[in-house]
Order: C-alpha cells, then structure tokens, then sequence
C-alpha cells in the first residue's frame, strides 16, 4: 500500500466527492430543507455553476469567495471535503484485505464527520444520521466478523446511564445511539473504554482551556459528537497499540 497508488487516489477523490454532498448535508439536514436540488450562494442566492463545485480546489480558486457577489465562502466546506477524503485514505490503509469492506468503513467514517459537524454546529445530531449510522456499524460488523453485543451495550449504557442520572443535562439522547453504533463498529469492549477514555482526553483539552478564558460558561455545554469521533477514530488505527500498553 503506497500514498501515491491508484487505487488510494481513487479513495481520496471520492472521499473529497463524497465531502462535497455531505456539506449539503450539514446545511439542509438541520433545516428540514431537501437535500436533493442545486447548491446556491446563501447571500445572493445564484446558483453555483458545475466549474464552481470541485471539491477544494474550486474554493482555492474562488479565494474563499462567491464569484457572484464576493462573499465569503465558510472554511467549512473546503475542511470537510478535505477530511472525508482523508478519512477515505485511512479506511482503506486500516482495512487492506478487502476494497469492499474499506469502501464500508469509509462511508461509516464519512458518516461519523457530517454528524460530528453538525453536532457541533447546531448540538444535535439528526436521527435520519444517527439511525443510518449504528445500521450501517451492524452490517459492517456482520459482514468483518460477527455482530457484537458486549461493546455496544457497554457504549450505550455509559450514556444512557449519564442521561438518565443528569435528566438529559450533561448528554444527549442522540450521544447513546451514536455510542451504540460506535460500539458495534469497535467490536469489542475493550476498544470501547480506550474510545471513551481517549474521547474524555480529548473533550478536557479543548474544555478547560475555553472555561479557564470563561468562553463558554459552567452551564453551557460542548457538543460531545466530534470528540467520539475522535476517540473511534484512533481505536481504529492505533487501538492493539494502546491496548498492548495499558495492559
Ligand atoms: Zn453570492
């Protein structure tokens, strides 16, 4: 497996596609738009010629702005084609056996990116997203190997049990079913606590530096979504190894 094989640009170009339709995604999802119908500027409201979708490199082009009326194109678009296609490129350098089940964890990946985005834009994940999510970690389960119990029942008991002690407050209903579906993914309930620990990890740094400089109050809390993501991401790539340290 090389960086510069065809087949891992043929990953990176359809994950930057795929990148591109999940934007639409993260858009028109959280309004009940419809997803289907041609991109528009959402300042002047012209619609966005085929030479003006490329993934990323449009964006380059444009300067960061809509060639009608200059306004400023959200950093978001071009980041999130960006990290699908890499993502694309891990699912296939973590799952070489088989093109069809990297082509699988890719789209899961890709999935877990346009929840983790919305989630924290607007601190909610659509359930659409989230019931998709832990289909898909099932079947991907069933078709690697088997379809696990302990992992997810662990994942989603953690969050279940936080909801039901905290009234709702400290996490929401959708972090248990993404943590179900994460559970699945993983497999087993060893990878599931490093996940969790690692997404803790993660979800401390980026919190403490914002309540020490107070901008976000006590009350106010951090969508936990992308910091999940986070924690599955590295099991997946570097889960054995953190499992042969800690044991
Ligand atoms: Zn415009």
């Amino acid at each position: 497996m090389h960086l510069t094989d065809p087949l891992t640009l043929l990953f990176f170009v359809l994950g930057l596609v795929l990148g591109s339709f999940g934007n639409v995604l993260i858009e028109r999802l959280p309004k009940n738009k419809k997803v289907s119908g041609r991109s528009k500027c959402p300042e002047c409201k012209k619609q966005i010629s085929n030479v003006d979708l490329i993934p990323v490199l449009s964006y380059i082009l444009l300067q960061g702005k809509c060639r009608n009326c200059s306004e400023k194109i959200s950093i978001q678009y071009p980041l999130v084609e960006l990290g699908s296609g890499i993502l694309f490129v891990i699912a296939l350098l973590i799952t070489p056996a088989s093109v069809f089940s990297a082509i699988f964890l890719a789209v899961i990946l890709w999935l877990m990116l346009i929840m983790s985005v919305i989630d924290f834009k607007t601190h909610t994940i659509p359930d659409a997203l989230n019931i998709s999510f832990v289909i898909l970690a099932i079947l991907y389960s069933y078709v690697t190997g088997y379809i696990p119990i302990l992992a997810p029942l662990i994942a989603a008991g953690f969050f279940f049990a936080q909801w039901r002690i905290s009234a709702g407050k400290w996490v929401g209903s959708g972090d248990i079913i993404l943590a179900a579906g994460i559970g699945f993914l993983l497999g087993n309930w060893e990878y599931v606590l490093v996940m969790l620990g690692v997404s803790y990890i993660a979800g401390s740094l980026v919190a403490l530096p914002l309540l020490l400089f107070k901008k976000k109050g006590k009350k106010e809390h951090l969508a936990f979504g992308p910091f999940l993501a986070i924690g599955t991401l590295v099991v997946l790539i570097w889960g054995d190894q953190i499992l042969r340290i800690l044991i």
